[in-house]
């Protein structure tokens, strides 16, 4: 994967901004590069970055050291950190050349903080995970979406198959891994091919050790309004095709599938996983189940604890 180095000169690590409404994590955001090359119609970079040079990695590692130690560090040190390096680019696919997995472990080693630090990927790019000293301290997570989504929306990154074959290599290798059912997409063929994802996973032992499974993310798409404009004006067959439903504005200024829609098809997936992952118990179960990006009552009327 191609792209140059920097000296990043603002902050590594910034706390996310969940918007008004949303419910939150309280988790942190890891910003290592400046953009990402896998090029998914409907990423919201897009409209930020505007993507249009090259993706550049940022090398000054020792000012992150010093952001982290600051963080969580011995002396001024925070618990139970979350750390998402995730957020503004696909986690593994500049690596091993990055080297970011490999300072991070380091840093682990080296400071023992009170952190989790989530990689999320969708890539099968996992031969650098192998020689990590902290894997307890890593959570892998996988975008899924059905093949056909895939072969539309997100053109450089990894099959299904391939996705899922690398997930379960990571709870071989130790890892504990994440599923993010992310961005679901309005169809008619939905709940079969989410039915079809799970199906997959379960032929693939992925449920097998449900210890090893770390966190399961639900989101339907979501919009900027400068992400659609921008899509409306290039005009493509599958762009026009994503914005065929209608969405609605909600009040942290992006755009939705309405409330009953979304529930739906929440409920629908829910139901679903419930049939297939069995967790240890009930509470175990909320715990790893939870809606990305939404706010209170699309939790309750789903039925979950926030
Ligand atoms: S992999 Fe993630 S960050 Fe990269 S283009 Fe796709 S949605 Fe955006």
């Amino acid at each position: 994967m191609s792209f140059e180095y920097l000296t990043r000169k603002n902050t590594f690590i910034k706390k996310y901004e969940y918007g008004e409404n949303i419910v939150g994590f309280g988790e942190y955001v890891l910003r290592f590069a400046s953009s990402c090359p896998l090029g998914c119609l409907y990423c919201y970079l897009r409209d930020v970055n505007k993507q249009k040079h090259e993706p550049k990695i940022y090398t000054n590692f020792e000012m992150l050291r010093k952001e982290l130690i600051e963080l969580c560090g011995p002396v001024n040190g925070k618990r139970n950190l979350y750390l998402n390096a995730g957020e503004n680019t696909d986690s593994l696919v500049f690596e091993p050349q990055a080297g970011i997995i490999k300072f991070l472990d380091e840093f682990i080693s080296e400071f023992k903080p009170d952190l989790m630090i989530e990689l999320r990927t969708k890539t099968d790019n996992i031969p650098s995970l192998r020689s990590m000293v902290n894997k307890h301290k890593f959570i892998i997570s996988f975008s899924l979406s059905p093949q056909s989504v895939i072969d539309k929306y997100e053109p450089g990154t990894a099959s299904l198959e391939k996705r899922l074959d690398a997930m379960r290599e990571c709870q071989t290798m130790g890892y504990s891994v994440g599923f993010r059912f992310e961005p679901i997409i309005n169809s008619g063929q939905l709940i079969k091919e989410y039915k079809k994802i799970l199906e997959i996973s379960d032929e693939k032992l992925l449920f097998k050790n449900p210890e090893k499974i770390h966190s399961i993310g639900l989101s339907c798409i979501r919009w900027t309004k400068g992400l659609m404009k921008k899509i409306r004006e290039e005009g493509s067959v599958d762009g026009s095709e994503l914005l065929l439903d209608e969405f609605v504005l909600c009040p942290d200024k992006k755009f939705r599938y309405f409330r009953v829609i979304r529930t739906n098809i929440y409920r629908r997936i829910l139901s679903l996983l419930h049939d297939f992952v069995k967790l240890d118990n009930p509470a175990d179960k909320s715990d790893k189940i939870f809606l990305s990006t939404e706010p209170a009552y699309i939790w309750q009327d789903c039925g979950l604890d926030f």
